[in-house]
């Protein structure tokens, strides 16, 4: 049998060993014959309607157009580092920027650290610094539940917020390709209960068959996993096409908790403290000072650059059966310069997002926006097979 007639015939067999591997599974699907299509995927229905909503939530994104901030500075006599602006992915790169801090901190001779802000990354700093022998306390105006940190949908998501219209330097490029790998092994460790991170399916609906195949070109490959196109009769979604692919889900209030509780089990000391200039900074006692205020160092520090993503997350009754996310998939798009709608389950509700609004400061709720993806999501899962 030759290559030509093994296609022909259509055995699932015949289409694997032609295929190979190697070869873009957009292709493989495209061409996949009916009697070979895989079982279709069952999926719990989320019960998405108005009476289910049972909060929403507002957090500020600290966007730097230029990227994050992580640099080594000079304040009077002390040593400053910067490690602000993670935008929307500082639940993703975290580790990854207070891993490359804390090896700037190590050649400084004093072994006291202060770090200011107790959100993911001041939090993810401080236990790097601890790692590295530092004596050190956090000093923050708000501490978990009360962080940006907290109201963040929080998968992988090592490069939202970031533009191509925006200047990035070869640099920080490099920065952001290091931090990513760093952060991705970091977070594969802490996968379980404890760290309430773990591993589940997200499906995109779509009506573009090349969707799967998408990479992104800023991150290394080794920290990107492969997407399945599921064609008709594949998937329960009322799209042409769905794309599964794993992804990594962060429950914020179980992680924080549980990054916060290592930090004082390993010795570490929290002030409640908020600081208006940086000559407050300044008198503070320790010798090296790691600046972790996101947004705050907007005001504190002068960053002329820094603005709020601000978004919004509307949540519905947990359903502990929901083991599965979504991106995308509501057919009615409005003209609001929203994002695609997301869905995310956790143990504490399923999280409906999708909102990214530049340069708002407000945390007021934005009720046009709250029911494009409420609405989009009831679309959606009603629809569902
Ligand atoms: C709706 C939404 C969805 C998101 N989804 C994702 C996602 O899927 N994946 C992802 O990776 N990221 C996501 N993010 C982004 C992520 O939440 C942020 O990047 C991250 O929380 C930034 O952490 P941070 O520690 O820098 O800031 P924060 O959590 O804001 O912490 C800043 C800390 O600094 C303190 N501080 C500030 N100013 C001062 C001052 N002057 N004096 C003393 N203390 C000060 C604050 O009190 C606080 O303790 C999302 C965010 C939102 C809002």
């Amino acid at each position: 049998m030759d290559r030509r007639s093994l296609i022909r015939n259509g055995s699932l067999a015949a289409l694997g060993l032609v295929t190979g591997a190697c070869a873009p599974r957009t292709a493989a699907v495209a061409t996949r014959p009916a009697a070979s299509r895989r079982p279709p995927v069952v999926l719990s229905r989320v019960k998405a309607s108005w009476d289910r909503v049972i909060r929403t939530t507002i957090g500020l994104r600290p966007h730097r157009p230029a990227g994050f901030m992580l640099r080594a500075d000079k304040l009077d006599a002390k040593t400053l580092i910067h490690n602000y602006g993670h935008g929307g992915s500082g639940m993703s790169l975290s580790w990854g920027t207070a891993s490359m801090a804390a090896d700037m901190a190590v050649s400084h001779s004093d072994r006291r650290a202060a770090v200011l802000g107790s959100g993911v990354v001041g939090l993810t700093t401080a236990r790097e610094l601890q790692r590295r022998g530092f004596e050190v306390t956090i000093y923050a105006a708000a501490v978990p539940p009360d962080t940006t940190s907290n109201m963040s949908l929080a998968g992988w998501t090592p490069t939202s917020g970031l533009s191509q219209a925006d200047a990035r330097t070869p640099e920080w490029t490099a920065q952001l390709r290091q931090a990513a790998e760093i952060a991705y092994r970091r977070l594969q460790l802490l996968v379980g209960p404890k760290y309430g991170i773990t591993w589940i399916v997200n499906y995109g609906p779509t009506e573009n068959e090349k969707a799967a195949g998408g990479r992104n070109m800023l991150l290394p490959e080794s920290v990107q996993t492969g997407g399945v196109l599921l064609g008709p009769g594949e998937h329960p979604f009322p799209t042409t096409y769905a794309v599964e692919r794993p992804e990594m889900r962060i429950e914020p209030s179980i992680y924080l908790d549980a990054l916060m509780d290592d930090f004082v089990d390993f010795g570490g000391t929290v002030v409640i403290r908020k600081f208006e200039t940086p000559a407050e900074v300044s008198a503070l006692p320790e010798g090296l000072v790691v600046n972790c205020t996101g947004l705050g160092a907007k005001a504190l520090f002068g960053d002329p650059i820094m603005i709020p993503l601000k978004g919004q997350l509307t949540v519905l009754v947990p359903q502990p059966e929901i083991q599965y996310s979504t991106s995308g998939g509501a057919r009615v798009q409005t003209a609001e310069p929203g994002i695609g709608i997301h869905m995310m389950p956790r143990s504490d509700g399923i999280i409906l997002g999708g909102t990214s609004e530049r340069d708002v400061w407000t945390f007021d709720v934005n009720e046009k926006e709250r029911q494009r993806i409420v609405e989009g999501h009831i679309e959606l899962f009603s629809a569902m097979r």
